[in-house]
């Protein structure tokens, strides 16, 4: 990490470098799930089918660097966009800096441990299917849990070790 400044995350994102900007990302792969918008009403549904390109068990996308070729409709985050959508969770980290609030514990730019997103219940790993085998997706409406990006069971199991 030797091109990112020390403690980067505390910046306005604006500030941000590209690699810095990159390394934020704390891997959840929620922002890899499809979402439904009720044509009635506008509302956001989550799923629990991701993109094809997602591993589903390690919630990383398969080929990242060539995405938009198979995959065109990928977004690349941006700080414009981070501030205009609103399916962004609660504890992704860009929403979290946008709004400046602090990285979760269970960060692993602060905790160190990549794995630790997963313990906190964040991550998609193990819990969804690929797009490629989910059948209708009107099927797979999910309520995401949303915790508290500053208390989570990760953070509660820390403090009671
Ligand atoms: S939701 Fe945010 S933190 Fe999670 S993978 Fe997507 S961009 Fe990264």
């Amino acid at each position: 990490m030797g091109e990112l400044r020390e403690r980067f995350w505390e910046l306005p994102l604006g500030d941000l470098t590209r690699p810095e900007w990159e390394a934020l990302c704390d891997g959840c792969g929620r922002c890899c799930l499809h979402k439904l918008e009720d044509a009635d009403t506008g509302e956001i549904h989550d799923t629990n089918v991701a993109c094809r390109l997602l591993d589903t068990q390690t919630a990383r996308c398969s080929d990242y660097r060539n995405r938009k070729a198979f995959v065109p409709d990928c977004l690349r985050l941006t700080l414009r966009i981070v501030e205009q959508v609103s399916w962004l969770p609660s504890t992704c980290a860009y929403r979290l800096r946008a709004d400046a609030h602090p990285l979760p514990q269970w960060h692993y730019l602060i905790s160190g441990d990549r794995d630790a997103v997963r313990r906190a219940g964040v991550s998609v790993i193990g819990r969804v299917v690929s797009e490629i085998d989910a059948g209708p997706i009107e099927h797979h409406i999910t309520d995401w849990p949303s915790p508290r990006p500053d208390r989570t069971a990760y953070e509660a199991e820390e403090e009671g070790a």
